[in-house]
C-alpha cells in the first residue's frame, strides 16, 4: 500500500526532523530521498555548532543517527527520485521513477545548494579545504590562509567572519568592484587581515587529500598563477560563496515561490497549499543552518499532525 499520512520529500535535517516528529506522533510517513539522507551537512567534516555536538562528530555521523532515531518510531525511508507532484485537494501525490505514493500531507524539505565554481577539483576536494559555509567550517582553518570567492555580501560578510579565525582572507572576485552592500564593503577594505584579488577566477584547484594548490586565470590580461599554500601549513581554505539555489523546481506553479524559488511559509511551515509544508533551506528564512532546519522539520510535522486531525 502506496498511501501515507504524510510524505517527505528530502532527507536532510528538515526531513529527518519532520520525520522524527511525525513518527512520535504515530503518523504514517514516508520520507523520500534522492541518494543519501543528509543534504548539504554530510559534506561537513566536523559538526560543533548543533547543540549537543561537541568532539568527533561529522556531518555523516549525526545524519546517521538522526536516520536510525526515524526509524525506531516506524518511519519508512525511500530512495528515488521524485518526477512529479499533485498537490491540489485532499489526497496528495507523489510520482517517483519507481512508483507512485498518496499522503494526506505533504512536507517539502528539498533544500538549496550552493553554486559551485565547476572547476576541476573542486568537488574532490569539497570538505578538504574547499567549502561552501564559514559558520560550519571557519574554526578549522584558525591561524591558516583562506581564500573567499565572489563579491557579493555573503562573500564579503563571510570573508569578515572568517578573519576572526584565518591568517589572512584573500577575496578572489571576477570584477574589479564588488557587489556587496557599500557599508559592508567599507569594513573590509578597512580591514588589514583581508586583500583582494581583483578580475580573477580559479580554473583549478589541486591537492592529495587536501587543498594544496589552486590555479587562478586574469580575466584580464589571461595571465594564469598556480597559488600554492604555504610550505609551512601545507594547506589553505577556499569559502565558495557565489549564491545559492533552492531545489525547488519540483513544484514550480504549485506552491508560490519568491523570485529566486524559494517557498515563502508562515511560522507554522504552511505554504500557500493547504495541507502542503515547506522545511529547512529551501524555505524563505533568515539563516539556513542544520539547527533551523530541524527546528523547521519538528514545526511542519506538528502541523501537518493538526492539518490531517481537522480532514
Ligand atoms: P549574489 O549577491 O548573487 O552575489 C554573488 C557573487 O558571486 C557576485 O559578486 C558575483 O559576481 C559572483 N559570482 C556569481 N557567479 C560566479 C561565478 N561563476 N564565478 C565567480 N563569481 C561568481 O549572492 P550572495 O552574496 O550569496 O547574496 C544573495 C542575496 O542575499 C543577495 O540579495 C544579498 O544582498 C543577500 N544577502 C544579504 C546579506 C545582508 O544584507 N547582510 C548578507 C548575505 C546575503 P558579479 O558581481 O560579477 O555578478
Amino acid at each position: 500500500m502506496n498511501s501515507y499520512d504524510v510524505i517527505i520529500i528530502g532527507g536532510g535535517p528538515a526531513g529527518l526532523s519532520a520525520g522524527l516528529y511525525a513518527g512520535r506522533a504515530k503518523l504514517s510517513a514516508l520520507i523520500i530521498e534522492k541518494e543519501r539522507e543528509g543534504g548539504q551537512i554530510v559534506v561537513t567534516s566536523e559538526v560543533e555548532n548543533y547543540p549537543g555536538c561537541i568532539e568527533g562528530e561529522t556531518g555523516e555521523t549525526l545524519i546517521d543517527r538522526m536516520v536510525a532515531q526515524t526509524e525506531k518510531f516506524g518511519v519508512e525511508h525511500l530512495f528515488d527520485t521524485v518526477r512529479d507532484v499533485k498537490l491540489d485537494g485532499r489526497v496528495k501525490k507523489v510520482i517517483c521513477e519507481g512508483g507512485e505514493y498518496e499522503a494526506k500531507a505533504i512536507i517539502i524539505a528539498t533544500g538549496a545548494y550552493p553554486i559551485s565554481i565547476g572547476c576541476p577539483g573542486e568537488r574532490e576536494l569539497t570538505g578538504l579545504g574547499v567549502s561552501y559555509c564559514a559558520t560550519c567550517d571557519a574554526p578549522f582553518f584558525r591561524d591558516l590562509d583562506v581564500c573567499v570567492v565572489g563579491g557579493g555580501d555573503s562573500a564579503v560578510e563571510e570573508a569578515l567572519y572568517l578573519t576572526k579565525f584565518a591568517r589572512g582572507v584573500t577575496i578572489i572576485h571576477r570584477r574589479d568592484e564588488l557587489r556587496a552592500a557599500r557599508s559592508i564593503q567599507e569594513k573590509a577594505f578597512a580591514d588589514p587581515k583581508v586583500s583582494f584579488m581583483w578580475n580573477s577566477v580559479i580554473e583549478e584547484i589541486k591537492g592529495n587529500g587536501m587543498v594544496e594548490s589552486m590555479i587562478v586565470r586574469n580575466v584580464k590580461t589571461g595571465k594564469r598563477t598556480e597559488v600554492k599554500a604555504d610550505p609551512k601549513d601545507g594547506t589553505f581554505g577556499i569559502f565558495v560563496f557565489i549564491g545559492h539555489r533552492p531545489n525547488s523546481a519540483l513544484f514550480s506553479g504549485k506552491v508560490k515561490m519568491d523570485e529566486k524559488g524559494y517557498i515563502p511559509t508562515d511560522e507554522n511551515m504552511q505554504t500557500s497549499v493547504p495541507g502542503v509544508f515547506a522545511a529547512g533551506d529551501v524555505r524563505v528564512k533568515s539563516l539556513r543552518q542544520v539547527v533551523t532546519a530541524a527546528a523547521d522539520g519538528a514545526i511542519a510535522a506538528v502541523q501537518a499532525e493538526k492539518y490531517i486531525e481537522e480532514l
